[in-house]
């Protein structure tokens, strides 16, 4: 006799006791001893390593030892593997049925450990049990019967994850239909040109993508601390009125947080009688609030950040520019930490239907898109605020503050244009200087604030008697100047006449009561190109026409001449 064959063994159990038994009784020269602890694995290990014999435990937890075997034996490499079963005290028909599903043998526990390794080595050498044929026939029957059970509970396994996976599919496709609609409204947003044509916009969008069916947008009044409706679907325009309420906004927005909606309100969560009585008419169940701005604390924080930077350092400055800038800080500290750079108004959304509510994911697609749109529409509100700056800051620039008229510096700019433009193209104009006569005495007699009535009302006359191009200025004091572009120097002369006699014909406070003499004006005129070249020159001519009418008595229009004398006075009467 030879050497003895090793053999290699894998035993499949769930149980490790049961396991290390058996390595401990099977002597490691005749075999090789592998384990797996479910039919699982077992398959994995068989795969791997082609054993000679597998003993398997038919309870295993994983798979029946019947289905087991029958899928070794299906394996082409595997065929030849001798496979016996274990079993303590087996369902009915477990071990008939493994040995129609093609084991090879079985041996009961508890295993008699002496015998045992001559009973494997007897199987390997060939040793097969077999059921009688009537038995073998019924269990036959009956195993295909369970593989049938089996594979019918597993199609039905199959048949609901593959309805879930769909419902997974269509609920994705949902998702992924929502973001393209969040991408392509904010890309909308982004083309806004107003703040208020973009908070419309949104709220089209909201209403349509959620299918709310109330959307309003509700600002603040920041005169009367009351909440407007701005914009509102889902109620007729004549019932916006009735949502309207007091409210401090500082406070409500500190209940966002960092979020951008509070979701899933309820009448409940209302103590504010006002308020509840306008959801009350409203006939609302639960509701979602959202903030159109910049939540309580990252606006706290933003404007504390910018007052900070935005003026430079004091300490080379002179003491007053200290104060002056301190001043001016305070103000802006005040402008930037108002309600109007941080929120542009809320929106009040909610369903009809009881017990609709929005998805975990709506409203997360809802707090972005909403971010967005805040950012967007701060963005958008800035620069209208900025403009607005802007035409103020122009406007008071140029605008002399006592009687509205153009200021002097103005004037200065509109000469200088007008010679620009009138040395191009070779077009005459004309400039008239004018001065209120005696006024030293109207202002000793009346008073200076009746002194500044008539220096409004003269600016008043000049303006609505003059061109809407005519440049009529305060030159200063009681001085003004008109430039009539396109008129030539006797045309300039008429319109001074004009306005001589409707001034000498109106009535002025004090005037009449105190039979004091009417209030008249001496005019001076000059023209481009006949007088002057320059700006300085064209001013210095209407001057000196403006004093020889107040050396010829004052109250008359005289146009100016290079020998300017008396003699060129003109006075109609
Ligand atoms: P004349 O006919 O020579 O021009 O005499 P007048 O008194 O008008 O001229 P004068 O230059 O002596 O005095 C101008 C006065 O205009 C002095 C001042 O009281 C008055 N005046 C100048 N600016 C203002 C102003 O803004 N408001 C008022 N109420 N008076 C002004
Ligand atoms: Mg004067
Ligand atoms: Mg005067």
């Amino acid at each position: 006799m030879g050497e003895a064959r090793r053999y290699k063994i894998l035993y499949i159990e769930d149980d490790l006791p049961s396991r290390l038994l058996v390595k401990k009784i099977l002597p490691p020269e005749n075999f090789e001893f592998f384990e797996a602890g479910t039919g699982l694995q077992g398959l994995e290990v068989a795969r791997k390593i082609h054993p000679d014999l597998i003993l398997m435990d038919l309870n295993l937890p994983d798979i029946s030892g019947a289905s087991l075997t029958a899928k070794i034996k299906s394996i082409a490499e595997l065929t030849d593997v001798v496979i016996i079963a274990i079993t303590a005290m087996p369902g009915e028909g477990a071990r008939e049925l493994s040995l129609v599903a093609g084991c090879d043998g079985y041996i009961t526990k508890p295993i008699d450990t002496v015998k045992f390794p001559q009973q494997l080595i007897q199987f390997l050498g060939g040793k097969k049990e077999e059921l009688p044929s009537p038995k073998r026939e019924f269990y036959h029957i009956e195993f295909q019967r369970q593989l049938v059970d089996t594979l019918t509970q597993k199609i039905t396994q199959l048949e609901k994850s593959n309805k879930e996976l769909q419902r997974q599919k269509q609920t994705l496709k949902q998702y992924s239909t929502k973001l393209e609609e969040l991408i392509n409204i904010i890309q909308e947003l982004q083309i806004c040109q107003t703040p208020e044509g973009m908070s419309r916009k949104l709220l089209d969008a909201i209403c349509r993508i959620f299918r709310f069916d109330r959307c309003i947008l509700l600002e603040e009044d920041y005169e009367n601390f009351r909440l407007r409706v701005q914009y509102a679907i889902g109620i007729p325009r004549e019932e916006w009125e009735l949502f309207s309420f007091p409210f401090r906004a500082p406070l409500f927005r500190r209940l966002f947080g960092e979020r951008q909606i509070l979701y899933n309100l309820t009448l409940k969560n209302v103590e504010a009688p006002e308020i509840r009585q306008v959801l009350e008419t409203l006939g609302t169940q639960s509701f979602t609030v959202a903030l159109l701005g910049v939540p309580g604390r990252t606006a706290e924080q933003m404007s504390a950040d910018e007052t900070a930077t935005v003026l430079p350092e004091e300490s080379r400055e002179q003491p007053d520019r200290v104060i002056e800038n301190q001043i001016i800080a305070e103000h802006l500290k005040e402008y930037l930490h108002s309600e109007m750079f941080h929120v542009g108004g809320y929106l009040f959304l909610d369903f009809k239907e009881p017990g609709r509510k929005l998805s975990g994911y709506e409203v997360r697609i809802l707090d972005t898109l909403l971010r967005t749109a805040s950012v967007i529409y701060q963005n958008l509100h800035l620069r209208e605020q900025l403009k607005q700056l802007f035409i103020r800051a122009e406007k008071d620039a140029i605008t002399d503050y006592l009687t509205n008229l153009f200021n002097h510096r103005y004037f200065k700019q509109q000469l200088q244009r007008e010679f620009n433009r009138d040395r191009r193209h070779n077009v005459p104009f004309s400039l008239l200087m004018l001065d209120i006569d005696f006024f030293k005495q109207y202002n000793d007699t009346f008073g200076h604030q009746a002194g500044d009535m008539v220096l409004r009302k003269i600016g008043k006359i000049l303006k609505e008697n003059t061109r809407s191009s005519d440049v009529v200025a305060r030159y200063g004091g009681e001085e003004f100047a008109i430039i009539s572009p396109e008129s030539s120097k006797k045309e300039g002369a008429i319109l001074a006449e004009k306005l001589r006699r409707i001034v000498e014909s109106t009535c002025f406070p004090g005037i009449n009561q105190h039979g004091g003499k009417p209030i008249t004006i001496s005019i001076g005129v000059a023209a481009f190109p006949e007088d002057a070249q320059t700006p300085t020159e064209l001013i210095r001519c209407a001057d000196e026409a403006l004093y020889a009418a107040k050396r010829a008595g004052r109250n008359r229009v005289v146009v100016y001449s290079p020998n300017l004398n008396p003699i060129t006075v003109q006075k109609e009467k």
